[in-house]
């Protein structure tokens, strides 16, 4: 069988590299004029009269040089005017739902990471929040959630998703979410979050489609090496970032100067880490597509993959997470995942280095029985984060271990 892409993708975004390296990384800023951001392990810094200056710097929970140029450089990838950064993913996760008062709705996807799904079912335990879930890869079914809760306050999408990389359509779900409501409805505005962690912006921004806020977490692809832990959020509207402004110096889930400093390293090679990415990605994926121990595979930039025709209008390009069921049992899914040798068995994605899980036993082991079902987390699925090794050594590395299981 030969496998086919999906075709013509959005074209990539001008100026995205230059942007990456340059914005707000002038060497004037500093008095060395250092080339390299020099890190600012201060917490204080010094006053010269005690009066009120937006620009300069206080302490070190409220501003940063190292956050500074960091936020301004990711509003430039992000195409926002904002950008807040967050000591992790879920702390950034955490700052956007103290947007909402008690009473109010989140309407979620049902295909969400499994962190974002335990904190929202906890802010609905704990924090009288409450929180729908519904299957956003039909606008209608959001549509119709959005009309049973009147309180709905944040729809929250991910794209694609985690880990069977199902595709939402962002902009038909923000039309339907931005949608004129009922007169009797107490919140006339509903924000549209995006976590869009399995792309960054260099293959996909959610606020061009319409989406109020984008949330990335930052330990995956944009730092890409992993060895920091940040989240970050991004925003047009100057209201929500004056609220998260707030929340972020108040909650004080904060990054360290240092994590600044190597994320801002990370996304000077964001573009080409992202193109190998997809390049290794998309060989990975058709390689497993024709291969006799691999029943079926899930990857959006694969012609197979039903929604591609979304990919197409909101994307331009794929990241290199493939997910697949292994023929068999999963006896043979935990042999494969054995007898891998380039690939590393473990949580996360994003990195340089390739990665292989086993979501049923691994990321999504406290999910109940029926919603693994439903979701299509079974026992022979494996989620790969194809990193930036030789293709050739991938391929054979996934060949060995899919003839190991089976031997
Ligand atoms: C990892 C991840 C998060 C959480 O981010 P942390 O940086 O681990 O806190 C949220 N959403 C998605 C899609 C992720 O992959």
């Amino acid at each position: 069988m030969c496998s086919q892409e999906c075709g013509k993708l959005l074209p990539p975004i001008p100026h995205f590299a230059t942007n990456a390296i340059h914005y707000a990384q002038e060497p004037e800023q500093w008095n060395s004029k250092a080339v390299v951001p020099p890190i600012t392990l201060s917490t204080t810094f010094k006053q010269q009269v005690p009066a009120k200056d937006e620009e300069r710097y206080e302490y070190t929970r409220f501003d940063n040089p190292n956050r500074r140029i960091l936020e301004k450089v990711m509003s430039a990838l992000d195409g926002a005017k904002y950008s807040l950064a967050y000591s992790s993913g879920m702390a950034a996760i955490m700052n956007i739902c103290h947007l909402l008062k008690s009473e109010e709705t989140i309407i979620c996807t049902e295909h969400v990471y499994e962190g974002t799904k335990e904190l929202f079912d906890k802010m609905q335990e704990e924090f009288n929040l409450k929180v729908a879930y519904v299957d956003c890869t039909d606008p209608k079914k959001l549509e119709e959630k959005i009309k049973e809760y009147p309180s709905t306050k944040l729809v929250w999408l991910e794209s694609p998703t985690n880990p069977t990389l199902k595709v939402i359509d962002i902009k038909a779900c923000a039309e339907v979410a931005h949608k004129p409501r009922e007169p009797k409805c107490p919140e006339k505005h509903v924000w549209v979050a995006v976590d869009n962690s399995f792309m960054s912006p260099y293959f996909q921004r959610p606020l061009a489609l319409g989406a109020d806020i984008c949330m990335s977490s930052a330990t995956k692809y944009m730092n890409g090496h992993s060895d920091v832990l940040m989240g970050l959020v991004s925003v047009n509207k100057k209201c929500l970032y004056e609220r998260l402004k707030f929340l972020q110096r108040t909650l004080g889930a904060v990054p360290s100067p240092f994590d600044c400093y190597m994320c801002n390293r990370g996304l000077k090679t964001l573009h080409i880490r992202m193109k190998l990415h997809f390049h290794n990605g998309l060989a990975v994926a058709k390689f497993l597509e024709s291969h006799p121990c691999v029943k079926k595979v899930m990857y959006p930039g694969l012609a197979s993959h039903c929604q591609c025709e979304v990919m197409k209008r909101q994307c331009s390009g794929v990241s290199g997470i493939v997910s697949f069921e292994i023929q068999g049992e999963e006896c043979n899914a935990y042999a494969f995942l054995r007898n891998l040798k380039v690939f590393t068995v473990g949580f996360s994605v994003g990195g340089y280095e390739s990665l292989a899980e086993h979501p049923y036993s691994m990321t999504h082991q406290n999910l109940p029985e029926e919603d693994k079902k439903r979701l299509g987390i079974t026992k022979t699925l494996i989620r790969l984060s194809v990193g930036l090794e030789d293709e050739e050594d991938l391929l054979a590395d996934l060949d060995q271990a899919l003839k190991a299981a089976f031997a």
